[in-house]
This record gives structure tokens, sequence and C-alpha cells, in this order.
């Protein structure tokens, strides 16, 4: 028998059916579901897209302290997902808002 590894578009383990991003912070790949998505404007912008509704190019990242730290601390200029450099500042004040959501979150529970 051969474990295969994984290797281009397929991760072992997750069930069928789930929709598997790679995370800007930690770039492991994970269920779309268990991440913020990040979406590209068309005029320019990135933004947190909470509902992932917003049309264009997106990005994920985990909606966790440490993937927002390595997002913003990336040495990556333009992001291959979000067709889009993004300078530091710009990556704080996304994970700034992802974490100002999860506040939220956390007070309402
Ligand atoms: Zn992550």
């Amino acid at each position: 028998m051969v474990t295969r590894r994984k290797h281009s578009h397929r991760t072992g383990g997750v069930a069928p059916g789930y929709p598997e991003r790679t995370c800007l912070g930690c770039l492991e790949r994970d269920r779309k579901s268990a991440m913020v998505r990040l979406a590209a404007h068309p005029g320019g912008g990135v933004e947190p897209d909470f509902e992932a509704r917003a049309a264009g190019r997106g990005g994920y990242l985990h909606p966790r302290t440490e993937c927002l730290g390595r997002f913003v601390k990336s040495r990556v200029r333009e992001f291959r997902s979000l067709r889009r450099g993004l300078d530091r500042a710009g990556r704080l004040r996304i994970t700034e808002t992802i974490e100002a959501r999860l506040d939220t979150n956390r007070k309402l529970k």
C-alpha cells in the first residue's frame, strides 16, 4: 500500500465537498469555511469579506492572532491569490478589522 503524499491541489484527511484554501498567514491549507476571506476590490483595496460574498479575487486567512500576525510580518510583496501588492500598513488595517470582529464575537458569547 502506498500512502499518497499531498501534491498539487488536494490535501488528505479532509472530507470531499469542502473547498480548501491556503491561509495567507500560516500557509497551511484548511477548509474555506474556517477562514476569513479577503477580497481584492476592483478599485485597488483589499478588505476582509466576512460574508464571503464580494466578487473578484480573494485570499484567505485564519481568524487567529497567530495567523494575523504572520500575515502582517510576511515578506511576501504580492499575494498571488489577491493579485495585489499589499504593504504592511494595509495588512495591519485588515488584521485590525478582523481582530475587532473577533473581539465582538467573544463578547457575544
Ligand atoms: Zn493560518
